[in-house]
Parts: structure tokens; sequence; C-alpha cells
């Protein structure tokens, strides 16, 4: 059974070192609830664990939030946070200290550039990783690790950017990503102004999908070239059926902002002016 589940978690990693570029020692990236874990069911020394289940070696990292996370959980976390003491510390930059799972979504930025397994014991944490690209992901049961398969929208990018044969286009990328989370995207920005309960949360979700696109190019870490690629500030050329869209842009985009909030155009545009929009609303903290 054992050599089953290995064999499982081999052709996981496999996937992941030819699809994305992972190379040893891999990187695992550890949060609160997974240190925590790995303590209470002894899984200990944790790198070897890990790299039993990698079937490689690893090389475990956390970040300067998550630290602080298990400074504020107090005593009944005081092994974890010392178990944590002794990870590498993966840089941030977060002044305020974010609470860890915005800190983790973060560092993985939009694509993972850095090729983190991502361990961790919050689902939804978990939920919110399998819709970046090149995220392995790592949890505990008991006194077992499992490295997840990959998801179901990695699977889908993979084979997207294959028939691509060279590389996912701009729009491709934007429209699986936009598909994962089209819900979240158009509702949350198009009711930015009428200010609703339920849409809070949808709100703070993309609030944090922006901050993770602000952040990533800042994201300094020493061993591994920064993430290159910018989002495109405007409108993808590509993406945009009729040509003369970039012949007269004023007028267009009047008569789009009229029509339809369809094209990446405008909901780009919206997506800008709502952020502006939203910052006078949400001084209450
Ligand atoms: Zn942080």
């Amino acid at each position: 059974m054992a050599v089953k589940k290995q064999k499982r978690h081999r052709k996981i990693v496999r996937f992941f070192t030819a699809c994305f570029g992972f190379r040893q020692p891999y990187k695992v990236l550890c949060d609160g609830t997974f240190v925590h874990h790995l303590i209470e069911n002894r899984i200990t020394p944790a790198d070897e664990a890990l790299s039993k289940t990698l079937s490689a070696p690893v090389k475990l990292f956390t970040t300067k939030c998550v630290i602080e996370e298990l400074k504020r959980l107090g005593q009944s976390h005081s092994q974890a946070l010392e178990a944590a003491h002794k990870l590498v510390v993966a840089r941030c930059d977060h002044d305020k200290r974010n609470s860890a799972d915005v800190c983790i979504m973060d560092i993985i930025g939009e694509k993972n550039s850095e090729h983190f397994f991502v361990a961790t014991q919050d689902v939804d944490l978990r939920k919110k990783l399998r819709e970046v690209p090149g995220v392995p992901l790592i949890f505990g049961l008991r006194n077992a690790l499992f490295l997840e398969p990959p998801s179901a929208f990695q699977r889908e990018f993979v084979k997207a950017s294959e028939e691509g044969r060279s590389h996912m286009t701009e729009s491709e990328y934007k429209m699986l990503k936009k598909g994962a989370n089209n819900l979240l995207e158009t509702e949350g920005t198009r009711n930015s102004s009428n200010e609703n309960d339920d849409l809070e949360d949808q709100r703070l979700e993309t609030q944090t999908v922006k901050q993770k696109h602000n952040t990533t190019e800042g994201l300094g870490m020493k061993d591994r070239p920064q993430f290159k690629r910018k989002k495109a500030k405007g409108p993808n050329p590509l993406s945009c059926k009729k040509k003369k869209s970039s012949h007269n842009p004023s007028s267009i985009s009047k008569k789009e902002s009229e029509e339809g909030k369809d094209s990446v155009r405008s909901r780009s545009r919206k997506r800008k002016r709502s952020r502006g929009a939203k910052k006078p609303l949400q001084i209450d903290s």
C-alpha cells in the first residue's frame, strides 16, 4: 500500500517537474497549520518526512507572517513556533502582518514562479491555490503526508499551453483564469459601488488578487529569477476582435461602457475604476 502511494506521489511530482520546471531540492513552503500538524503527530524530522513524500531532497520554508501568526496563537502553538523558527524564511515584504494565508497567496503570486510546494492544513487556502497553475499541495492526515494530484484547472492549464505549442498566450491565460474565478471577478467588480454584505467576501478576494498583482514584482527571492511577466495594463490586442478599437480608443471605450461588459477592455477598465472607488469605502478599519 505504501509503495502504491509513493508511486502515485512520484507521478504527481513528475507532472510538476515536467510541466512547470520544478527542480530538486524541492522547496516546500509550510504554513503554521502544517507545522502544528507535524508537531502534533510527531512527524519529525520534518524534512526527512517530506523528502520521503516527494522522493527527493527538500528545503523547508516558511514566512515571517506565518511565524507571527503562530506567535499570536500563544502557548498552544509554542512548539510549532519553535519548529517554524528553524525553517528558512521566504521573504514576503509584509510590513504590516498579513494573515498567513494572504501572505502565502502573495508569495505564490500568479504562477508560483519560485516553484514552491505549499504544505498546509488550511482547506480554504488549498482550494485557492488549486486555481494557480503550478502549485503542488501537501497536507497531513494523522501521521501520513499526502501530495495532492494536480487540480482540474492545473491540468487544463498544461493542456492548453501544450496545444499552444510553446506558450499560452496572455489572453488564453486570462480566459482560463477568468473561467476559474469568473463569478468572483465580474460580480466583485461590477457591484463594488452598491455595497452588499453578500459580496463582501468576494470583494475581499478580488482585493487579494489585486494585491497579489502588485507585489509579485517586488518579490525578491535570492536564488531564482524574479517573476518576469507583467500583466498588461491595457487590453490585450490579441483578445480584441476588431482592430478599430486601437484606432480610436476614446470613442470605443465610451461605446463599450454603454453596451457591454463582456469585452476584456471594458472589464479591465472597470476593475481599475472600481479599485479607486473602493478605497474611500473601506476606511472602516
Ligand atoms: Zn508575509
